[in-house]
């Protein structure tokens, strides 16, 4: 029994080698589509971007970096008048209150400064595994973990890389399987074929590169369950 568990434990690495090889062919440039010019602009639009797609997030970002520049600016807004400049991302008011509680923490702790540890980082008001990863990888190069968003978790799951589904649970499972100097672009890569291939209603199975490395896990599943909604819904 122990022999098999180490045969697949073997089968699942070669296959995660590969999975990593095939996305860095597939999408060499892929990176982070949020637009910053600091850690400390990409922080905030990542917490904007919760529940809201990233082009919404740009459109509106750059007049904000204007207005607000610094993290006093933000813990120091009128929260009334925040709430109305994020208004169009959505859940306008926990964001407003998430991001000056963050930004207060920033300037009383850091200086105004976005840590570059992540154990501080995540002692941060709003502030997970997720966006710190993403703000650590994206903005200064460093290889903390790897970011878990909604098309990350799918697509691990999809692909077999994991059978948890626990955000801090599914990058266990991922670092566990990807080099770690590779984190930085598997969690971009990952994220961008969940966003344009392997997508939640529809995925391009025909046209994936993964195709043959992928079981395909839960799909069958998801399909009948659509058809079923779509069959409730003509009656
Ligand atoms: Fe997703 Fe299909 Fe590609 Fe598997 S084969 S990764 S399910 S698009």
């Amino acid at each position: 029994m122990a022999k098999q568990r180490k045969a697949k434990r073997g089968k699942d690495a070669e296959r995660a080698e590969l999975i990593v090889q095939r996305l860095a062919e597939a999408y060499p440039d892929a990176r982070c589509e949020l637009k910053f010019r600091s850690p400390f602009q990409l922080l905030i639009a990542t917490i904007l971007s919760a529940q809201c797609t990233d082009e919404r997030v740009n459109s509106l970002t750059p007049a904000l970096f204007r207005k607000y520049r610094s993290a006093r600016d933000f813990a120091e807004a009128d929260s009334k008048e925040l709430e109305q400049d994020i208004k169009p991302t959505g859940f306008f008011r926990s964001k407003a209150r998430s991001i000056q509680a963050c930004c207060r923490e920033l300037v009383e702790r850091h200086s105004g400064k976005v840590p570059t540890d992540l154990d501080e980082m995540v002692k941060l008001t709003g502030i997970g595994r997720k966006t710190a990863n993403m703000v650590l990888g994206a903005a200064l190069g460093k290889a903390t973990g790897i970011v878990v968003d909604t098309h990350v978790r799918r697509v691990a799951a999809r692909l077999g890389l994991t059978r948890q589904t626990d955000p801090d649970k599914i990058e266990q499972d991922l670092i566990k399987l990807v080099p770690q100097d590779q984190w930085v672009p598997f969690s971009f890569r990952l994220i961008h074929h969940g966003r344009y291939c392997c997508t939640a209603r529809n995925p391009q199975c025909e046209q994936c590169k993964l195709v043959e490395l992928c079981p395909k896990i839960g799909l069958a599943a998801e399909g009948k369950r659509a058809k079923r909604k779509a069959g409730s819904r003509a009656k």
